[in-house]
Order: C-alpha cells, then sequence, then structure tokens
C-alpha cells in the first residue's frame, strides 16, 4: 500500500444536483460544500483523486461495486448503510424534509392523502416517505436527481418533493424554488465520507485526519460559512 501523499489517485463519486454540497455555479464550475471540502482535506493530506459527478443512487453504487473509490455526496450515515460502508467522522447535521408548492393548502402528511410524493432514488428522504405512505394514503414516485424530483412538484405532477433540509431550504431561499417546507425534520442525522467496508482504509484515515486539520484551522468554518453563511 503505498503511504499517504504518495501521489495515487483516488477516484470519488459525488450527486450531480445538491446545492450547497455539490452542484454547477454560473460560471459553469462544478463547487459546493462537499467538493471543497474534499479538496481542502486532499490537499492537508496530499492525495490526489478525481471527482465524478454520477448522481446520488449511482454514486453510492459506483463504491460498492468498486468502479469508485468513496463518495462524498451529503450522504447520511444510517445504521443500515454501516453494513455495506465505512463511514469518516460526521462532517455536517442534517435532517429530511417535505416541501410543497408555495401556495398549496397541503399543511400536513395528512393533507397528502391520495396524493404523489416526488422523491429521489436510493435516498434516506426515499426510505423515509416509503415508510409513511401507507399511514398517509400517498403513493410514491421516484426521480434520479433533485432537480427532476423538484420539477415533478413544479408541474402539478407530484404534491410534494421530499429532501434533506438544508438542501430544500438552500434551493427555496438562495435557489429562488417557489416551495415551502411543511412538517418537522425528520430523522435527524449527519453526513459522512464513505469507502465500502474494509477497502480505502488509508484514505478514509487521510479523510478523518484532513477534516480535524481543517476543523482546528478555521478552513471548515469558512468553506461552510461561505455557502450557508454564519447561522451554521
Ligand atoms: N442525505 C441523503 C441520503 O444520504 C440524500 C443525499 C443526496 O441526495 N445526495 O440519502
Amino acid at each position: 500500500t503505498p503511504a499517504a501523499g504518495s501521489g495515487e489517485t483516488y477516484t470519488i463519486a459525488t450527486d450531480t444536483t445538491f446545492a450547497p454540497f455539490e452542484f454547477v455555479d454560473e460560471n459553469g464550475d462544478f463547487t459546493g460544500i462537499d467538493v471543497e471540502l474534499l479538496d481542502a482535506i486532499a490537499a492537508n493530506q496530499g492525495f490526489n483523486y478525481e471527482l465524478k459527478s454520477l448522481g446520488f443512487d449511482a454514486a453510492v453504487q459506483a463504491v460498492e461495486t468498486q468502479q469508485a473509490d468513496a463518495v462524498i455526496a451529503g450522504m447520511s450515515i444510517t445504521e443500515e448503510r454501516q453494513q455495506t460502508f465505512d463511514f469518516s467522522e460526521p462532517y455536517f447535521d442534517s435532517g429530511t424534509t417535505f416541501a410543497v408548492l408555495a401556495d398549496s393548502d397541503i399543511e400536513s402528511y395528512e393533507d397528502l392523502e391520495g396524493q404523489n410524493v416526488a422523491v429521489k432514488t436510493g435516498t434516506q428522504g426515499a426510505t423515509i416517505a416509503q415508510s409513511m405512505a401507507d399511514e398517509y394514503g400517498f403513493t410514491v414516485t421516484t426521480f434520479d436527481d433533485s432537480s427532476n424530483m423538484y420539477q415533478d412538484v413544479i408541474s402539478g405532477n407530484s404534491s410534494a418533493a421530499v429532501e434533506d433540509y438544508p438542501v430544500m431550504a438552500y434551493a427555496i431561499n438562495s435557489g429562488g424554488l417557489n416551495l415551502k417546507i411543511i412538517g418537522d425534520q425528520l430523522e435527524p442525522v449527519s453526513y459522512g465520507f464513505a469507502v465500502l467496508a474494509g477497502e480505502n482504509q488509508e484514505l478514509l484515515q487521510m479523510f478523518n485526519d484532513g477534516l480535524a486539520a481543517i476543523q482546528e484551522s478555521g478552513e471548515y468554518d469558512e468553506i461552510v460559512g461561505k455557502y450557508l453563511g454564519d447561522s451554521e
């Protein structure tokens, strides 16, 4: 195994559109909190990487099938995923939320009876929505990325979309998305960088060491603050 900083290039998979964690900015550059944290951590630890923007489910599967070494995609550290993946230390706290059209009469999960709910394939939000569907009497449709999921609500096919709270709040507050959040944040959870269980342990260690270093130096706060302001 090459030593840390020996010049090995890791393939790291991510989502396509998940602002403020990963997205294409107005200059056409792929950026975001995950993208900048990874860059700062790699610089701190002296490893090279190639970032592949595949979509959330595809990114997770790429690691499972060893087409990629790791995933950073606002990926929630869940007990179920810990059967398959080794996660880094948590680097951001999140939760899941439902959102409906800003001018919708829907105010609660009960109001979703007989309606359709849009979710993103393979996400924690999809799992949560599926677990609530029977109780509240809604159906669930899956989309491969967040933009298409939001679009299904805007076009009126679905009545709600399920998304991570910080991502939905950012889309509404900074992205001009005409939706509003209903209900509380569900199942608070943290994001982690993940490798396949037992694989790429040196990379995981470098991520953790680099994360600790940039938290200590203030670089972590600078990156997060750039996207989310001082509220974090
Ligand atoms: N945090 C959610 C999950 O891990 C969604 C991640 C994403 O859509 N990129 O399932």
